[in-house]
């Protein structure tokens, strides 16, 4: 989703030149309930056409698939050691999420004022916190 009509709200690159009372009501065509419903959001900036287009290559699939690899290798041991029926961390319960992904007391204190001052809904609270600054519901 566009962040407004014309596409550069807060945008480095170009000025948005929409209103901003015209980018609120197009941010919030999506309603808050819909909203809590979908578990990642990621902001992603434009990219232009030079950077699309040139000879630079990325990660190599071969790369990432061993990254991949072993993260799920850590994953298979913790949970081979726990003799649970549980492969990765996608198949954890609500048990095992309360036992390996506890808040420490710094992430504890922000997920309280987040909820506290964002009014967050209880699927929300759910949320992580993302590295772009904002809330991942
Ligand atoms: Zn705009």
């Amino acid at each position: 989703m566009n962040p407004c009509p014309c596409g550069y709200y807060q945008s480095d690159q170009n000025p948005c030149t929409c209103a901003p009372a015209v980018v609120t009501k197009y941010q919030k065509r999506i309603s808050g309930p819909l909203l809590d419903r979908i578990d990642i959001h990621i902001e992603v900036p434009r990219v232009d056409y030079e950077k699309l287009s040139g000879d630079r290559m990325g990660e190599t699939s071969e790369s990432i698939r061993k990254r991949v690899q072993a993260a799920r290798n850590i994953q298979q041991q913790l949970f081979a050691s726990m003799q649970s029926d549980i492969i990765c961390n996608a198949d954890m319960r609500v048990g095992e999420i309360r036992q390996f992904c506890k808040l420490q007391d710094e992430g504890q204190s922000l997920m309280r004022a987040a909820m506290s001052q964002l009014n967050l809904s209880a699927p929300s609270s759910r949320c992580e916190f993302t590295n772009v600054g904002y809330w991942s519901l």
